[in-house]
């Protein structure tokens, strides 16, 4: 079995700055020998992105814009990268928007507009570009995506971006059915509540955390290291076996009741 991703090619979709969970992953990835495939939502990111990738101690990174709001953008993407790269082995959805006055106050309040364009950024995204995907996975893949548990259950103030996670879980489920003929695994992971730019926006974030700390079996938040090595993970072969799976890494926190 082979533990290294030397000689793969992975696509990071999401790296907006250090405190990106993308970047946790991307980081994982490039340690575990593997060549990294960036894409970023408009010209805004770009130089934040390449001067990250630059820290990084090989220098075979590639980079494309992708708004994944646009099928067009999508499609081209992926063809850009098919002539680039040719064969890629897997790819980390780690993508989620959502309008910051619906993540706080009541979920009843929820615009028509507003849940459309989470749904269609946070969870569409993931079936649009696995369609893509898939055709440059002749050798199979791992496609990953990152979820919360506020998908699963009630939390405070997330809202219209707990439906859409719910939604992603289940695109997540019936994309693992239709491409594990083609020996492609999709499975997400649940991260716990991480201080990113995206997790700002949800309200009282803080006592989000503060939960995690008091509460959870570990009693301290989970690092984007901690989910980049379980992407590493679910990247790897050490994985073969798993697909539609939600792994949270949480530091439990998902197993406590009242
Ligand atoms: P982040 O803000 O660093 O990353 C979100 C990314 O989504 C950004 O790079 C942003 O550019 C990208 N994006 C938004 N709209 C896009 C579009 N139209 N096209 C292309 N890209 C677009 O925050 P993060 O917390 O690292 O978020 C990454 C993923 O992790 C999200 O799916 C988020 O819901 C999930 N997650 C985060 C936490 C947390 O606590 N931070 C917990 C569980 C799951």
């Amino acid at each position: 079995m082979n533990f290294s991703l030397e000689g793969r090619t992975y696509v990071v979709m999401g790296v907006a700055n250090k405190r990106s969970i993308a970047w946790g992953i991307a980081q994982s990835l490039h340690n575990a020998g593997a060549r990294l495939v960036f894409t970023y939502a408009n010209e805004r990111f770009e130089k934040p992105v390449r001067d990250l990738a630059a820290t990084l101690d090989r220098d075979d990174s590639l980079f494309y814009e992708c708004d994944v709001t646009s099928d067009e953008a999508i499609e081209q993407t992926f063809e850009n990268i098919k002539n680039d790269v040719g064969v890629i082995h897997g790819l980390a959805h780690c993508i989620a928007f959502a309008k910051r006055e619906e993540l706080s106050g009541e979920f009843l309040n929820t615009s028509r507009e507003g849940f459309a364009l989470a749904q269609d950024i946070s969870a569409f995204s993931l079936a649009a570009i696995a369609r893509s995907a898939k055709d440059l996975m002749t050798e199979g893949g791992s496609i990953l995506t990152l979820t919360y548990l506020g998908g699963e259950r009630v939390v405070e103030n997330y809202n219209v971006m707990g439906v859409a996670k719910a939604s992603l879980d289940a695109t997540m489920r019936y994309l693992a059915n239709d491409l594990g003929k083609y020996g492609v695994r999709v499975n997400a992971i649940s991260a716990g509540p991480i201080r990113t730019v995206s997790a700002k926006g949800v309200g009282d974030f803080n006592a989000i955390l503060k939960e995690i700390e008091e509460r959870s079996p570990l009693r301290k938040p989970v690092t984007k290291e901690e989910v980049g090595d379980t992407a590493y993970f679910l990247m790897s072969d050490l994985s073969r076996g798993v697909t539609g799976e939600i792994i949270h890494v949480d530091s439990g926190y998902n197993i406590m009741g009242y």
